[in-house]
């Protein structure tokens, strides 16, 4: 990170994109937002409502052909530098879904990934350590 960016730095926004989930994984990122055993926001980070304001995105499901339009076209509106963290095994590698006709992961293949997050879902506090590992990625990226 250069002087100018050392000097204007900020917290990361973080934002979530449900990607055709079970919702198993989004119910552990929601308690990354209300629960404070588990709050997030004690990294220096905030959920978002809007993907132009994000600096870190969450991605969660399988990636289904029903959705795939709708999530690249908000993956680009959210500016660079941007880092992606990949939560649950749907996203890595179709999970369950693996091979459904319904789904296209593994997501890597239509969205660069940073941080992977294993798990059916994973725990809040894996959730929690890949949000950490992304924020140094994008301090990293300033
Ligand atoms: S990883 Fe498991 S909990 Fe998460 S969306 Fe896939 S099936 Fe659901």
């Amino acid at each position: 990170m250069n002087l100018i960016s050392r000097i204007s730095a900020r917290s990361p926004w973080l934002y979530r994109i449900n990607a055709g989930s079970c919702n198993g994984c989004d119910v552990e990122l929601a308690t990354t937002a209300c629960i404070p055993r588990y709050d997030v926001e004690r990294l220096g980070c905030k959920y978002c409502g809007s993907p132009r304001h994000a600096d870190i995105v969450l991605i969660t499901g399988p990636l289904t052909v029903r959705v795939k339009d709708k999530v690249l076209r908000l993956y680009g509106e959210i500016p660079d530098p941007k880092v992606t963290v990949a939560v649950g095994i749907c996203p890595i590698s179709g999970g369950v879904f693996r091979g459904s006709y319904a789904v296209c992961a593994p997501i890597d293949q239509y969205i660069p990934i940073d941080v992977n997050v294993p798990g059916c879902p994973p725990r809040p506090q894996a959730i929690l350590e890949g949000v950490a590992m992304a924020i140094e990625i994008w301090k990293e990226r300033l």
